[in-house]
């Protein structure tokens, strides 16, 4: 410890006690000196109701106040004799009748006593100084201490918890390659140095949120055999301006110190965000917070050997500064997993679970289109929860079903009151939306239709594509807004009247025309511009580009949507027209059953007989997919 840090504490010691000192003092009230024959005079007109002696002074409180002062004072030459001069009066008293009785114990001695409070008040005043300087001195030489934490940057080091590996992170084989080049470059740099390749400064992972980036890398963290420090984005920030720019510049020193050493940085969108962007002023914590960053990612050279890995499902935010060649130079994008991938990582997740004969994790996949890893992983917990509260050893196919659509849509709700009216009018709108999807040449094919609640709908059409593909045609969006106008149609049709169980499929039918429209160019009068792209729109950032077209243009593009939406309108009436008999059958079949399979469906459809068949799991649909093919196509063909 160093004495001129010690000095100033010392000082403030000091004037903490005299502080004291000075405050105890205002508070005990001073009492007026009399002299003996004035003391003796009180005693004995009977003005005195109390009476001690500390030492040799003899302390009164007085009935009738001196001075305005009751408390008075006299310094005894002789103490003892002072007593037993007071027990001769008090006796003498006692004889007149004036007193009927005195106890007497007279106090010589200043008591050990009297000085415990004054010891208190001292000892917790010692105590607090004692705090301070701990507070102050010890913490130096100890990391964990809280002031000594505020600019460091509290990375983890390594895995923490379970030891992750690319065994566990299931498909995503590029990214996974991607990612061993830069292990590989930290354990053996010099075999990219002979050829004179640099590896990349920084790799961003990106994509939706759920797809493995955390999880990869943690994997890389478990691969490499160097330190591996991860931090998520907004542990750089703290109430205190300036922290964030500190804990960045501490996180790369200590990844240099470490060096070679990978630094992760989850979600790193909190403070990679583009700056400049907040309506009325930034955000200056942030701002500073990036800025060191880019600092830093310029700062290192190739050589020292820390390598940055960032995660973020927002790469659209962030600032292009860090996505320069030279910071994130390289972006790695993790998307959502195709069919072979969901198998993939079904059974990275099954590992742990019981799974009875019949579930077969290849049909799950299949029927899993546009579910992420967490999905999945979510997918196969809440089957087993299930099998778990009906106390069943393993899960079954049936579990995984009724997880799969508690996940899409809710949990199912047969006991909710249904009146036969409001079963009439599902049924009805149900069967419109799968006659009108059948019938379109490009609609997916219906897996099954339902009149059961779950979560807010009220009955359901599951369309499921057999392929993914990914593109969407003109064709296929108009179709799709056919197929969604379905149930209205048919309401419209067959009811003579129309309810609001449509709401949900015109706001999506709408949405969907009016991006064809304004988005991707698809419209004649409109041409091949985009009005309304470029993704959601940023308050600040975009603010003066929220419209960017004329009002004639938005005149214009209100009359196309309208017009798209006729058209498709149109088009749905005449296919429900057409197969409005079908149609009833269908109504019929599900106001007695409540459930019908795709199979069962498309056999109506075909005017074949209804086989009877296990119509309420899902995933049967996908298991007949390869033997029962041209089934299957009959929705694909155009009648
Ligand atoms: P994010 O991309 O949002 O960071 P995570 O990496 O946190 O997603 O993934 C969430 C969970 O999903 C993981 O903990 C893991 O259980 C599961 N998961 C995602 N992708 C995979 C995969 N490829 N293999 C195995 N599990 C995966
Ligand atoms: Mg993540
Ligand atoms: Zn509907």
């Amino acid at each position: 410890m160093k004495l001129r840090k010690i000095i100033p504490v010392f000082l403030y010691a000091v004037a903490l006690v005299v502080l004291f000192i000075f405050l105890l003092n205002m508070f005990t009230p001073t009492s007026v000196k009399l002299t003996y024959a004035q003391a003796m005079a009180h005693i004995e007109n009977q003005n005195v109701s109390d009476l001690q002696i500390r030492g040799n002074v003899l302390n009164m409180t007085l009935v009738q106040p001196v001075e305005g002062n009751k408390k008075v004072q006299h310094e005894l030459a002789d103490p003892d004799g002072f007593w037993q001069k007071m027990e001769d009066t008090f006796a003498a008293q006692k004889e007149a009748g004036v007193l009927t009785d005195y106890d007497f114990t007279p106090q010589r001695a200043f008591s050990v006593y009297d000085l415990i409070p004054p010891l208190l008040i001292v000892g917790l005043i010692l105590l607090g100084i004692g705090m301070f300087l701990w507070m102050l001195f010890a913490g130096k030489a100890n990391n964990n201490h809280p002031l000594n934490n505020f600019g460091k940057a509290n990375a983890q080091l390594g895995h923490n918890g379970k030891k992750v590996t690319f065994q566990d992170v299931a498909g995503m084989e590029e990214e996974k390659k991607e990612l061993q080049e830069v292990v590989d470059f930290l354990c053996d740099p010099g075999k990219y140095a002979k050829i004179g390749a640099k590896i990349p400064h920084g790799i961003l992972l990106s994509g939706p949120p759920g797809t493995g980036k955390t999880l990869l890398a943690r994997a890389v963290a478990g691969e490499a055999d160097v330190v591996f420090l991860s931090l998520s984005g907004s542990d750089f920030m703290e109430m205190y301006v300036g922290v964030g720019a500190s804990r960045v510049r501490d996180l790369f020193d200590q990844a240099r110190k470490a060096a070679p050493a990978i630094i992760f940085i989850d979600e790193i969108d909190a403070v990679g965000r583009k700056r400049g962007s907040g309506m009325g002023g930034g955000h200056d914590e942030r701002e500073q917070t990036l800025n060191q960053l880019l600092v830093e990612m310029d700062g290192f050279s190739k050589s020292e050997g820390v390598i940055v890995l960032a995660a973020t499902n927002r790469p659209d935010i962030l600032d292009p500064a860090l996505l320069r060649p030279g910071r994130f130079d390289r972006q790695v994008y993790v998307g959502v997993p195709d069919s072979s991938e969901r198998e993939a990582i079904l059974k990275v997740h099954a590992k742990d679970k019981c799974l009875d004969d019949t579930v077969d994790l290849k049909t799950v996949a299949m029927a899993t289109g546009g579910f992420t890893g967490a999905d999945l992983s979510n997918l196969l917990n809440e089957a087993a929860i299930l099998a778990a509260r009906e106390n069943r050893p393993a899960l079954n196919m049936g579990d995984l079903n009724e997880a799969m659509m508690k996940v899409l849509a809710g949990p199912e709700k047969r006991n909710r009151v249904r009146l036969q009216r409001d079963l009439k009018i599902t049924a009805v709108h149900e069967a419109g939306h799968a006659v009108a999807m059948y019938s379109l040449p490009t609609h997916d094919p219906v897996r099954q239709i339902s009149i059961i609640p779950r979560g807010r709908a009220l009955g359901l059409t599951w369309t499921q594509p057999e392929t993914e593909s990914n593109h969407l045609t003109r064709n296929e969006m108009y179709e799709m807004i056919v197929g969604l106008l379905g149930g209205r149609v048919a309401e419209e049709l067959f009811l003579n009247d129309i309810s609001t169980g449509a709401s949900n499929d015109i706001d999506r039918a709408s949405k969907l025309a009016r991006d064809m429209v304004g988005r991707y160019g698809m419209s004649k009068s409109l041409g091949t511009v985009s009005y309304t792209g470029g993704g959601e729109l940023f308050i600040g950032r975009d603010f003066e580009r929220t419209k960017s077209y004329s009002e004639k243009v938005a005149g214009t593009m209100d009359d196309e949507v309208k017009a798209l939406m006729d058209r498709a309108y149109q088009h749905c009436t005449e296919i429900l027209t057409k197969d409005s008999e079908k149609l009833h059958k269908i109504v019929d079949f599900l106001l007695e059953k409540e459930i019908m399979s795709g199979k069962q469906f498309v056999q109506c459809m075909k005017g074949q007989p209804i086989t009877e068949d296990t119509a309420s799991n899902l995933f049967d649909e996908f298991r007949d997919q390869s033997s029962n093919a041209d089934t299957e196509m009959g929705g694909k063909t155009d009648e």
